[in-house]
């Protein structure tokens, strides 16, 4: 069975931890440098990313996390999390911290002030009809060349997969389907 650490500074973690199991793996919530020992994956929740960033940076997390990234440990983030993925944010906080690793820009709140949140089924590559549900969600403005897109709401990428790392606009742990969490785990085992 994999180990799917689920970062636990802030956010919907009981949901993804739910999800996890139900994909067949084992979910341990992650809150210190000594968590991410023996993590197969990890997924970053939905929250806030200026605060998360700021929680990683007070957890001494932000430097270890990104190497293990960087050196290729799987990870899956949703709303928030795909923004501490991407290697640049647009509307962010001039301060912003990220993890970085895929090569996308994303614009934070893109969907606009007035429709903060909306639901909307989705056809995403590889996975099949999902109900995406969008909470002041970010898009995908920029994608480099090795980033798949794998849904759009528009012309906007809204799921995007580069190697190791998947994320997604919209909360599929809020939803109670797992196939996006399925997913996840069967490209850290294949
Ligand atoms: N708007 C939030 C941010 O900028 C993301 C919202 C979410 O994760 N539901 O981090």
């Amino acid at each position: 069975m994999v180990a799917v650490g689920v970062l636990a500074l802030q956010g919907d973690v009981r949901e993804h931890i739910s999800a996890l199991e139900k994909a067949g793996a084992s979910a341990v919530p992650v809150k210190r440098v000594s968590d991410l020992e023996g993590l197969d994956g990890i997924v970053l929740p939905g929250g806030e990313s200026t605060t998360m960033g700021k929680l990683l940076t007070l957890f001494d997390l932000l430097e270890p996390l990104r190497k293990r990234i960087a050196d290729g440990l799987p990870a899956y983030g949703t709303c928030a999390g795909m923004i501490l993925l991407a290697s640049e944010v647009l509307d962010g906080r001039h301060d912003q911290k990220l993890l970085g690793g895929l090569d996308i820009t994303v614009r934070r709140n893109a969907f606009g002030s007035q429709v903060h949140s909306f639901e909307e089924d989705l056809s995403v590559a590889g996975v099949g009809e999902v109900h995406g549900v969008f909470i002041r969600a970010p898009w995908v403005e920029r994608a480099g060349p090795s980033v798949d897109v794998l849904a759009r709401v528009g012309e906007h990428p809204v799921a995007v997969r580069q190697g190791h790392l998947l994320a997604t606009s919209f909360h599929p742990e809020l939803t109670g389907d797992a196939r996006m969490h399925e997913f996840f785990v069967s490209t850290m085992v294949s």
